[in-house]
C-alpha cells in the first residue's frame, strides 16, 4: 500500500536535503549567513540515505529530489545517485536542485550515475543584481551550468526563480524571453516566509496571476493541462510555438495543499510533512537506535498520518516554520 495521509493524499514525492550549508547568501533564504550548522555526526550518511530511500520507495515513493542548502557542497553526490538508481523501476525520477555554481564539474558524473533531471536557480539576468540577490558574483557560472546541463543530456532543463517585489519583478518578461531563446522550463515561484532573516513581507509577494499577466501580455501563453494533479505549478507553452515552457508556482496566493504529494527529509534525518511544519519527526534517531525495517516503516507511516491539511501563511495567527528553507530543502 502506498503511503497515504489522514486527508487521503497519496505521498509519491520525497525531497532529501543533503546539507544545510550553502555557498550563496540569497536574501530570501539565507541572508545573514548560515545559522549554527547541524553537527556533522547528526547529518545522515549516504549509506543511511540510500537505506531509507529504499524503504521510502518500497512504500510508494516514485520521485526523489536531492536539494539543500546547496547539495553539491556535499562530496560524491554521484555515488548517492548511483545508489538511488538501483531503486528503479519503482523509483521513476531522480532530480537535483542546485544553484549551478559547481554543477559543470559534476554534470557528466551525475548523468552517468543516473540523475534524470536538474533544476538550476537563477534570480536575475543582470550581473550586478544577481550578485546583490545571492551575495555572489556568479551569474556567468550559472549560465555555464545551464549550458553544461544541456550538453550532458539533461533535457529539459528546469529553472527556478523566486520573484520578489522591488528586487526582480521587472525581469519577469526577460526571464520568459530567456526561456524561449534557450528552450528552458522556467518556474516562477512566489516568495514564501521561509527566509532565515525573517524579512519576508506580504507586500513583497508578486502573485502568480500578476506574473502570468505580465508574460502573457508580451508572449501569449496557453495552459498545457487543465488540471495540475499533484504538480506545484501551472504550466504554459508559448502560443506562437516557441520553445520553452513557463510554470507558475503560487503557494501563497493560490494554495495547492489539497493535492500535495510531498514529504521531506532534512540533512539531519528529520521528516517534515510540510514546508511550513512547526515540528519534525526524528527518523535519524529511530534508524540509529537499531530499529528493524518494520519499525522504521511503522514510524514513517505514523508520521505521514500527521501531515498537515494545509499551510497557514494567510491566516492571521500564522506561525513561521520551525526551520528555514536552507535547512528544510526547497
Ligand atoms: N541551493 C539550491 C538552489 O539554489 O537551488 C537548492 C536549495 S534552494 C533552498 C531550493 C529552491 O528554494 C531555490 O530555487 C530557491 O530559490 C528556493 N527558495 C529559497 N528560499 C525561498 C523562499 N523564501 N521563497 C520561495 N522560494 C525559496
Amino acid at each position: 500500500m502506498p503511503l497515504r495521509d489522514a486527508h487521503n493524499r497519496t505521498i509519491r514525492d520525497l525531497r532529501i536535503s543533503l546539507t544545510d550549508r550553502c555557498n550563496f547568501r540569497c536574501f530570501y533564504c539565507l541572508p545573514n549567513g548560515e545559522p549554527p550548522l547541524a553537527r556533522k555526526d547528526t547529518i545522515l550518511s549516504f549509506e543511511e540515505i540510500a537505506y531509507l530511500s529504499e524503504i521510502f520507495v518500497s512504500l510508494g515513493i516514485e520521485k526523489i529530489r536531492l536539494t539543500g542548502g546547496e547539495p553539491l557542497i556535499r562530496k560524491d553526490v554521484p555515488k548517492l545517485v548511483e545508489q538511488l538508481s538501483k531503486l528503479r523501476p519503482q523509483l521513476t525520477d531522480i532530480a537535483l536542485t542546485t544553484n549551478g555554481f559547481d554543477f559543470p564539474r559534476h554534470a557528466w558524473a551525475l548523468k552517468s550515475a543516473g540523475l534524470d533531471r536538474v533544476t538550476i536557480s537563477i534570480d536575475s539576468l543582470d550581473r550586478d543584481r544577481f550578485a546583490e540577490i545571492t551575495g555572489v558574483d556568479a551569474l556567468e557560472k550559472v549560465y555555464t551550468a545551464i549550458v553544461s546541463a544541456k550538453a550532458n543530456g539533461f533535457e529539459p532543463v528546469k529553472i527556478n526563480s523566486v520573484v520578489v517585489r522591488g528586487r526582480n519583478d521587472d525581469e519577469v518578461v526577460d526571464f520568459a524571453r530567456f526561456a524561449r531563446e534557450r528552450d528552458l522550463k522556467f518556474r516562477f515561484i512566489e516568495y514564501m516566509p521561509l527566509d532565515s532573516g525573517h524579512g519576508w513581507q506580504r507586500d513583497q509577494v508578486v502573485a502568480g496571476r500578476e506574473i502570468y499577466e505580465a508574460i502573457n501580455a508580451v508572449y501569449p501563453l496557453e495552459l498545457i493541462d487543465e488540471t495540475r494533479g499533484s504538480e506545484t505549478s501551472w504550466k504554459y507553452k508559448f502560443a506562437d510555438g516557441a520553445p520553452g515552457e513557463i510554470g507558475i508556482i503560487a503557494p501563497v496566493t493560490e494554495m495547492f495543499c489539497g493535492a500535495c504529494s510531498r514529504i521531506r527529509l532534512t540533512a539531519d534525518g528529520q521528516i517534515r510533512t510540510c514546508l511550513f511544519s512547526t515540528n519534525e519527526h526524528n527518523l535519524r534517531d529511530v534508524l540509529r537506535s537499531g530499529a528493524t525495517r518494520e519499525e522504521i516503516v511503522e514510524f514513517i507511516e505514523g508520521v505521514v498520518l500527521k501531515k498537515e491539511p494545509r499551510h497557514y501563511i494567510n491566516d492571521p495567527a500564522f506561525v513561521p516554520a520551525s526551520r528555514t528553507m536552507s535547512f528544510i530543502g526547497g
